[in-house]
């Protein structure tokens, strides 16, 4: 995809601080962290967002998960914790139309998810 913002950082078009790769599935640090540790995994396949997902692509969403749980056990915070979030549409505040899950951490989150 083009004009898309994760497709040219998957493909070196724009730097990016790489934190896990593999055939698949890309995450990189949030250039715009929320909390301590702010990680954004990305399918290589371009999705949307969850609307976007079939029966033939839906293996990513496995990928995204398997790649969080090496992620969170890489930066330290698997056994005290983290956040996945995914913004879907414009009403969640989805800005890239990417399929992304947030990887939150680093500090107490709450019990709120909002
Ligand atoms: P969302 O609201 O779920 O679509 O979030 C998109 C996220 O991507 C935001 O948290 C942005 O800070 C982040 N983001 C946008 N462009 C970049 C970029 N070039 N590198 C890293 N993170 C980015
Ligand atoms: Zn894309």
């Amino acid at each position: 995809m083009e004009d898309c913002v994760f497709c040219k950082i998957i493909n070196r078009q724009l730097p990016s601080k790489i934190v896990y790769e593999d055939e698949k599935v890309m995450a990189f640090y949030d250039i715009n962290p929320v909390t301590p540790v702010h990680v954004i995994i990305i399918p290589k396949l371009h999705i949307a967002n969850v609307n976007e997902l079939t029966e033939d692509n839906s293996y990513v969403m496995a990928d995204i998960h398997l790649a969080a749980q090496k992620i969170a056990d890489k930066l330290g915070i698997a056994k005290e914790g983290y956040r996945l979030i995914n913004n879907c549409g414009e009403d969640a505040g989805q800005t890239v139309f990417h399929l992304h899950y947030h990887l939150l951490g680093g500090r107490r989150l709450g019990a709120k998810i909002i």
